[in-house]
């Protein structure tokens, strides 16, 4: 199965506020998926082919900021945060297609109309946060992908 980045990215985000590796510190937990630096606006396209399952919202006390969830025919599921979706709920998708545009998520943790600063600096730079999740349904298929996102160099193996 074809695996492609959702963005043209040329880096994963390591700024003032955190580290977008997989599996990077986050407190208590870890990071379940890894941040892809772009811009506001930029096309984000399907990582996998696939049907849209969900397009749900990442943040409950913002439903601004959205999320596209991906499932491939092998039952791989992929989420892509931080996305004003243009696609419907249930479509069929091919890698490399349009599903919606970045959103400014650096904006979120920017000093806050509620007065709060939720990092040291607002250096956050925008990006994507990309997911994958191997799901009991994938494992039973046989198919048992190795997911990299070559591109980057980053070895992004299922659990
Ligand atoms: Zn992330």
């Amino acid at each position: 199965m074809k695996l492609i980045l959702p963005v043209p990215a040329t880096s994963i985000r390591n700024d003032p506020a955190g580290s977008g590796v997989f599996k990077a510190r986050r407190g208590p937990r870890i990071h379940k998926g890894v941040d892809l630096v772009c811009e506001p606006g930029d096309l984000v396209v399907a990582p996998l082919d696939g049907w849209i399952t969900k397009i749900g919202y990442p943040y409950s006390d913002d439903l601004s900021y959205r999320y596209v969830e991906i499932t491939s025919e092998s039952h791989l599921v992929c989420r892509v945060f931080y996305i004003e979706p243009t696609v419907e709920l249930g479509s069929e998708v091919e890698a490399g297609d349009q599903i919606g545009f970045a959103q400014d998520v650096a904006a979120r943790y920017k000093l806050d109309a509620r007065g709060g600063i939720r990092y040291r600096t607002n250096q956050m730079l925008p990006h994507v946060h990309v997911e994958l999740r191997c799901t009991e349904a994938h494992v039973a298929s046989k198919t048992k992908e190795k997911c990299v996102f070559l591109d980057l160099g980053l070895f992004f193996f299922l659990e």
